[in-house]
């Protein structure tokens, strides 16, 4: 029997836009990269990069959102201290990744996330952060993913699909150039112009 997907669209849900602080442009490219990368396969809408620049990763980004279709916002070198106070001022809420917080598994923290019905602006680490992203002033919620120290795109992808309740994993991203057919042994992928001329 097929596999029933649900039909509810993650576009039902509040959005959710990822803050990545710390990125070192010499170290980190590929990492960050992998972050914006699963912020945006997992239908996160935006992503922020704060306090440095780094066009090599917006162009990726770019790219990768013009062949694989969705809508996707990148900024960069916004520092964190404004791209919250912006997103506070908008009445969204935020969320910090870190091993140290409310366990997702064991407490009740995400349901009282989403209780408030919110855009959450995610806030991850690579280095140590600075102690301020722990207080009230700056995370309304301190979470973690399991309480031991791994990584931030790990810790992203389980967030996010925890929040989106799988459904993020069945969404068909609009304005696409190419689209994966799931496939057991292939690899078929379609293009814009053979879905648009037989559906
Ligand atoms: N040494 C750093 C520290 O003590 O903050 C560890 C940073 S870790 C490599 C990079 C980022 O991954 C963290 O800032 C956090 O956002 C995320 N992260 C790692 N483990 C996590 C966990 N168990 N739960 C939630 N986020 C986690």
């Amino acid at each position: 029997m097929a596999n029933s997907q649900p039909t509810q669209k993650p576009n039902d849900l509040p959005k959710i836009v990822v803050l990545r602080w710390g990125h070192r442009p010499q170290r980190d490219v590929r990492l960050t990269t992998h972050v914006a990368l699963t912020a945006r396969a997992l239908c996160a809408s935006g992503f922020i990069l704060s306090d440095v620049e780094d066009p090599k990763i917006e162009e990726t980004i770019m790219k990768v959102t013009k062949n694989w279709g969705g809508t996707f916002s990148f900024e960069m070198g916004t520092s964190w201290k404004k791209a919250v106070r912006d997103w506070k001022a908008k009445d969204g809420i935020v969320t910090h990744l870190t091993a140290y917080g409310e366990n997702i598994q064991t407490s009740d923290v995400l349901s009282r996330i989403k209780k408030l019905n919110k855009d959450v602006l995610v806030i991850v680490g690579s280095q140590k952060v600075p102690g301020e992203f722990y207080s009230s002033d700056v995370s309304d919620f301190n979470v973690s993913i399991g309480n031991q120290p791994h990584s931030e795109c790990a810790a992203l992808a389980i967030f996010l699909d925890r929040f989106f309740e799988g459904k993020e994993l069945a969404e068909t991203f609009d304005k696409a150039k190419m689209r994966i057919v799931p496939s057991m042994r292939e690899k078929k992928v379609k293009s814009e112009w053979s879905w648009a001329n037989n559906p």
